[in-house]
């Protein structure tokens, strides 16, 4: 008796699959990103894709979408612990410098790239496993580092290819301040009551500036006319806010002031700022950050300010495939073909000594005619064949075959030939930088 066929598994909803094709192009863009973030000064960390579920309740607040709705969270079933996969960085980059202390003498500038993990209902550029480049400074209080790591958002659009991102900027001012006008908007939205909708009814006493961040077109006009927070900010925060416009328009940076822009997380005071373009469609925001100075105290840390930006990768690469910026992936550029046994001997020891010199070098492995393994030498886009058979072994020699010549005249093409199996790194060397002139 046959078994039953078993039915194929697929990823989880809103998970995907980055294929080779895409992850090489990744892979470009994530040097890119790792040499940008160089260029400030900016060093690395690593924390766990899994934490504390109460970090993320106390990082980000309990009446917000992340913690209200989106996290994917779970009993260790061994101790009872309950665990989040992280939906961002920044409580687990918190958490991890104030427990390691490495705040405490110089502030720190870091970065981190990585999955992050949200139950929403997946779309065009919404997924529930999407990546983020996090960038965050602790331990700097003044508008100088608000203003550089929106400069450096500047500079990265342009070391992608990319135009047409908007820089819109706002500033939330400090906690006493946003009490004042969360005041005001209590009394402005109840005086509007009929025009609320579920959400903002809800969130009238418990998180009203949310009500701002509405996606609801029906509740846009209302928003619009409510009183604006920068109407209640103090000497000081309008201090900051003008120190950061000064160095953006000093670096001819344009940007727009958007009193409704308040981010979904509610540990952001002053500054905000959020890039967005409009090819996106309604997932247009790109990069979206500012200042968290309550976060570290927060999170049981000594108070210390802090400043920080997060950039959805899926959107960004969206945005480089639809402006033509994927370049062809870097293959390699030798394909070793080879039939019997001290022909394939040779082979490993040629394809070794190619990568001593670091020609990248693809070794035909599986066997099968001279015919089917060259297919696979075309198909691998290799500049050369490096083709090894009995005759060939027996003389301690191969055969290189250029493959393609591009922009060459013809009469100019090398023809296949025998070489010394020692000379054939030189000879490949000689031919590359030949063709590169
Ligand atoms: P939105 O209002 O679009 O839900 P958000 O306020 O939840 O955004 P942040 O928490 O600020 O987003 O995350 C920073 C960036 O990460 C966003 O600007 C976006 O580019 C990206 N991002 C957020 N959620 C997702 C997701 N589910 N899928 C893909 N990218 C995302
Ligand atoms: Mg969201």
């Amino acid at each position: 008796m046959s078994k039953p066929a078993q039915k194929a598994l697929q990823a989880v909803k809103g998970m995907n699959d980055i294929l080779p094709d895409a992850a090489e192009f990744w892979e470009v863009f994530e040097e890119t990103v790792r040499s940008w973030l160089k260029g400030y000064g900016y060093r690395p960390i690593r924390m766990p894709i899994v934490e504390p579920t109460p970090l993320f309740k106390r990082a980000i607040g309990e009446v917000t979408d992340i913690v209200e709705k989106e996290m994917y969270s779970f009993e260790d079933s061994l101790n009872g612990d309950l665990l989040t996969l992280r939906p961002e960085g920044t409580a687990g980059c918190v958490r991890a410098v104030i427990e390691h202390g490495i705040a405490n003498q110089i502030p720190q500038r870091l970065y981190y790239f990585g999955p992050m993990f949200r139950h929403e209902r997946p779309q065009k550029g919404r997924y529930r496993q999407f990546h983020q480049v996090g960038v965050e400074t602790i331990g700097f209080a003044g508008p100088d580092v608000d203003a550089e790591l929106i400069l450096m958002g500047a500079r990265l659009w342009d070391d992608l290819g990319l135009d047409g991102i908007r820089l819109q900027l706002n500033s939330l001012g400090q906690p006493d301040e946003r009490a004042q006008h969360r005041a005001a908007l209590i009394a402005y939205f109840e005086a509007n009551a009929e025009l609320l909708d579920e959400d903002a009814q809800r969130r009238l006493h418990t998180n009203p500036l949310r009500i701002l961040d509405t996606k609801n077109p029906a509740m846009q006009e209302l928003c619009a006319n409510a009183p604006k927070l920068i109407d209640f900010l103090g000497a000081e925060s309008l201090a900051h806010f003008e120190g950061v416009q000064q160095v953006l328009r000093d670096a001819g940076i344009p940007f727009e002031i958007n009193p409704r822009l308040v981010r979904g997380l509610d540990y952001y005071n002053l500054t905000v700022f959020e890039w967005v373009t409009d090819r996106l469609g309604a997932q247009g925001t790109v990069c979206a950050g500012g200042r968290y100075d309550g976060l570290v105290a927060q999170l049981g840390g000594k108070p210390t300010p802090a400043c920080g930006f997060a950039m959805g990768v899926e959107r960004l690469i969206a945005l480089i495939e639809d402006a033509g910026g994927v370049p062809a992936p870097e293959g390699v550029e030798v394909y070793v073909v080879h039939q019997g046994e001290e022909a394939t001997r040779l082979a490993f020891r040629v394809a070794e000594q190619l990568r001593d010199v670091g020609i990248r070098t693809q070794l035909h492995c599986g066997g099968g005619s001279f015919k089917a393994q060259m297919k696979r030498a075309d198909a691998s886009r290799a500049a050369f064949a490096v083709i090894i058979g009995d005759d060939e072994a027996a003389a301690g020699e191969v055969s290189l075959k250029p493959l393609r010549s591009d922009g060459l005249d013809p009469a100019e093409r090398a023809e296949q030939q025998r070489v010394k199996a020692e000379d054939l790194a030189d000879t490949i060397m000689n031919t590359l930088m030949d063709w590169e002139e």
